[in-house]
């Protein structure tokens, strides 16, 4: 089923009786040339860019619960291409071309909206370091634009200027960046597979690896075993409980981050802002809700909700930024499991086991990442050979220290990401 204005308009004037389901439901199959484990944006993306790139469609993303129920339904949707390191901006130059895209290549409406983003600075130390960064965001081929506090004003007024703890000196401006609608993307990149062929199997928990003499022979999953010789853990925050199915020990710490939304309002916001002395970042949803965020729960966790100490942290970040939120009601809050690794960079590599890969640590960036990330890892299974966007993510650097990519300067502290 394609979609198109002239569908739109007729299945508005004749009841919306003409659509039909997205994707298949199927029933696994007992072998498949590859699987992955994890039906979230990244999962679906590398199933999509499999099939697209590589013709590999005898394959199955397996999905513990629903498509899309994980963080790819979580975040707050910020996409950027604004890293420093090289290793980290050559592939998130290349995430933020696939999201220009992204629509026309899916045939899906995923909201993409470059509104721009502002990461504001509030000393002259922060200043400079913006300044380096910004270089390198143009160097890479990609777009920064540095504000002075006249220039943060003509473009969102209604922060604080005046008489804030935190005097706002200006901003690094990014306008390509912008947010896009979480689930769109999965359902998107779901239903892109799924018309190649790949089976996107739902409610099938990954319960063991199988491994005979060093090679994956297949999967135990709570609806049989499937064999397969080519296994990808791309399980985000549950990384580290799946790949000690294979018998490995992940660089990785599974933490809680909140995200927030308010009741629905007027446009207000039209940019993503970042506050500089807090961790604090807002936008407003096509809806109308003010969606906001913050830093971790700083404690290493499973569960999808935070508590209440950081949930303050966060409302008073914003409410020094922009006292005017403290107007808005707000509705809900959530939390994510984000993998977190010890130099906030992820992992795409494969393992000792032979066909077993891995993609995880997306820390709490993961979203902007989903095109590039499905693109790299399904030319990593398909060919064997690391895509060149992503031939710094390997395992071993947090074995040998070689090709760490701090991109935060902050180390192994995941308080400080
Ligand atoms: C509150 C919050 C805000 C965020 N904001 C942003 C942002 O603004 N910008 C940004 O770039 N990133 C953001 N992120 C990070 C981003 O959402 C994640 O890094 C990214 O979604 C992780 O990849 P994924 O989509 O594949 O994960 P998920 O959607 O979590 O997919 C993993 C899937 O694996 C499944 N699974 C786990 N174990 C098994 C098993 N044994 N068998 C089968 N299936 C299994 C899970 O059910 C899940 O569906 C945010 C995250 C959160 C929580």
């Amino acid at each position: 089923m394609g979609y198109s204005g002239f569908k739109v308009i007729k299945e508005g004037l004749f009841g919306q009786k003409g659509w039909r389901p997205v994707w298949r439901n199927p029933e696994p199959k007992s072998e498949y040339d590859a699987i992955i484990i994890g039906g979230g944006g990244h999962g679906l993306s590398t199933a999509y860019y499999l099939a697209k790139n590589h013709g590999m469609t005898n394959i199955a993303v397996l999905e513990k619960g629903d498509l899309g129920s994980g963080n790819i339904g979580r975040n707050t949707t910020i996409v950027r291409a604004n890293y420093f390191l090289p290793g980290n901006s050559e592939f998130y130059s290349h995430s933020l071309k696939l999201w220009e895209g992204m629509e026309q290549d899916l045939n899906y409406n995923t909201m993409m909206s470059q509104r721009g983003i502002i990461n504001l600075f509030h000393s002259d130390g922060q200043r400079d370091a913006f300044v380096r960064r910004g270089n390198a965001m143009v160097n890479q081929g990609d777009d920064a634009i540095l504000l002075d506090r006249e220039g943060v004003r003509n473009l969102v007024p209604y922060l604080d200027f005046e008489n804030t703890r935190f005097p706002i000196y200006g901003g690094l401006y990014h306008p390509r960046g912008g947010s896009a609608r979480h689930d769109a993307v999965a359902w998107g990149y779901a239903r892109g597979a799924d018309q190649r062929g790949v089976d996107l199997i739902q409610q099938c928990e990954v319960t063991g690896i199988d491994i005979t003499a060093g090679k994956v022979t297949g999967v135990q999953t709570t609806r049989g075993v499937i064999k397969t010789k080519k296994v990808a853990i791309v399980t985000a925050g549950r990384s580290g409980q799946v790949a000690a199915m294979a018998g490995m020990r992940l660089p990785i710490e599974s933490h809680v981050l909140q995200a927030f939304v308010t009741e629905g309002l007027k446009p207000v916001i039209d940019h993503v802002i970042s506050f500089g002395m807090g961790h604090f970042y807002i936008s407003q949803s096509d809806k109308g809700g003010l969606v906001f965020g913050g830093d971790l729960d700083f404690y290493a966790s499973y569960a999808q909700r935070g508590n209440l100490p950081m949930k303050e942290h966060v409302m008073e970040a914003g409410m020094t930024l922009m006292p005017m939120i403290g107007k808005a009601k707000v509705l809900r809050s959530w939390g994510g499991i984000m993998d977190m690794t010890p130099d906030g960079s992820p992992i795409i590599d494969k393992t000792p086991t032979d066909g077993l890969f891995l993609d995880c640590g997306w820390c709490y960036g993961g979203f902007k990442a989903v095109p590039a990330s499905g693109w790299a890892l399904a030319h990593l299974m398909a060919t064997g050979e690391s895509h060149e966007t992503a031939a710094g993510f390997r395992l071993d650097r947090f074995r040998d220290g070689v090709g760490l990519m701090d991109e935060e300067g902050t180390g192994a502290q995941h308080n400080l990401h």
